[in-house]
């Protein structure tokens, strides 16, 4: 097929996209320089051409969801970066201000660098968590960039140039050796950034020591974490390497291994496009099975009609719905986050109105230091108002699966903000979290 060619946007020429000429006014257009000198700002062209509406605009979701809203940033955060901006100063000053308001906004929740780096011989596998018994996180070095940025982002350090907190890793051997000791492990889970932005040589660099090594280790399934569908569908069907990336998923399929494609939707608006469909069918007939995941957030998807639609046409295009996430606490999570009980409330009413094919879908669910807890539910029992919640994920295995409870605060947005129900002082897996923060491993 013919390839359409990939525009990128940015801080440095938003200002020439027509649209952004025509919707946007001057006081907007400055907000979203001074918070896109902070956090991440990157679209293109089908973003801006096929997804936004910019009749909507500023209400558009996907507006919203990649455009930088002042919103983000505290008043006290973004003043400071106004002022430097309006003072004129230097590129270098101007990233010093950045800088010291990054530090400021828990660049790394739930203890991303200092926990979950494993070791083999020896050598720190930083492009390497393995957090969960079953599936190992890869982050290969090449991959840790987008197709466009989500202004959620909880990976957004890895953007903005502090490359000392970048996650990453060179060599695919290591992977494939701790592969070996580990035989418990039967995902791979490539990650990133997104994968799907490197081309073909090094997607093959990364899978295909995987599958030849089948034998050696248990991996049955390699999921790729990816937001390509939603932001660059044409990277499956007319980019220049498209056809051997197809072929590539078939690869795997045949191997014996199971390919697995974690699709990043965040709207049903991303699944409206002729593109989009064309490359879910494209994917679908390399016998790969695509699910999907996205958190819930303010101003882009809290509603249940959103869900509702979300799933109905996930499963129509033959998509399995995976995970509801809640906002990590991280970044402008103030801006973005939506109460656990609100969420929970959202789920159910979405949940409700879909058929059981698409109730596949767990959720809403936080990836909390301790694990990934699920909010099962808000009841009252013996006259207290709680949460109803367990582990889908836990640091410790035995954790998973456990239903426990916490009193009912409607203003909870993390785990960190809830108490223990009836009276008892610690939640149950609270003494061994803690005996394993002082003594990780
Ligand atoms: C979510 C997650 C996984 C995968 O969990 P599944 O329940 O198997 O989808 C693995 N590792 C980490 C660190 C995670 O957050
Ligand atoms: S696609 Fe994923 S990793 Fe990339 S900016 Fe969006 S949420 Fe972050």
């Amino acid at each position: 097929m013919e390839e359409i060619k990939y525009k990128v946007f940015g801080l440095h020429n938003f200002r020439n996209i027509p649209q952004v000429q025509q919707f946007l006014s001057e006081e907007e257009k400055f907000a979203i320089e001074v918070v896109g000198n902070v956090l991440p700002f990157k679209a293109n062209n089908y973003v801006i051409d096929e997804l936004i509406e910019w009749e909507n605009v500023p209400n558009d979701p996907i507006y919203i969801l990649t455009f930088p809203q002042r919103e983000m940033l505290s008043k006290a955060h973004f003043d400071q970066m106004a002022d430097a901006l309006k003072a004129g100063k230097n590129k270098k000053e101007i990233k010093e201000v950045a800088n010291e308001i990054r530090m400021q906004l828990n660049p790394h929740p739930a203890g991303q660098m200092e926990h979950n780096v494993p070791m083999i011989e020896d050598v720190k596998l930083t492009g390497i968590q393995h957090k969960y018994d079953q599936t190992m996180l890869f982050f290969p070095q090449q991959g840790q960039t987008c197709h466009a940025y989500c202004t959620f982002c909880f990976r957004w350090p890895q953007f903005v140039g502090m490359d000392e907190l970048k996650f990453a890793m060179r060599e695919t051997e290591l992977m494939v050796k701790y592969l070996q000791a580990h035989p418990e492990i039967t995902d791979v889970l490539f990650t990133g950034g997104d994968p799907m932005i490197m081309k073909i040589d090094r997607l093959k660099m990364y899978l295909e020591p995987i599958l030849e090594s089948m034998g050696t280790h248990n991996v049955q399934t390699i999921r790729i974490g990816t937001k390509a569908l939603g932001y660059w569908p044409y990277r499956f069907t007319h980019d220049n390497d498209a056809d051997e990336v197809m072929e590539l998923f078939k690869k795997v399929n045949n191997s014996g291994m199971h390919l697995a494609f974690m699709a990043h939707f965040n709207h049903p608006a991303e699944l409206k496009t002729e593109g989009v469909k064309e490359a879910i069918k494209r994917i679908r007939a390399t016998g790969t099975q695509i699910r999907s995941q996205s958190p819930i957030m303010k101003n882009i998807n809290d509603t249940p009609e959103a869900w509702r639609d979300m799933w109905k046409e996930q499963v129509r295009l033959g998509i399995i719905p995976y995970y509801m996430f809640l906002a990590r606490d991280t970044g402008a999570q103030e801006y973005f986050a939506v109460p656990l009980g609100r969420a929970w409330r959202i789920f159910q009413k979405a949940y409700q109105q879909v058929s059981g094919v698409s109730r596949t879908v767990r959720g809403p669910s936080m990836s909390a230091d301790p694990g990934k807890v699920q909010i099962l539910g808000i009841t009252e029992i013996h006259g207290e108002k709680v949460f109803m919640l367990r582990f889908l994920q836990g640091r410790v295995a035995n954790w998973v699966h456990r239903p426990f409870f916490a009193k009912y605060d409607p203003e909870a947005i993390w785990l960190d903000d809830l108490k223990p129900a009836f009276g008892e002082e610690q939640f149950f897996f609270q003494k061994e979290w803690e005996l394993l923060e002082v003594n990780p491993n």
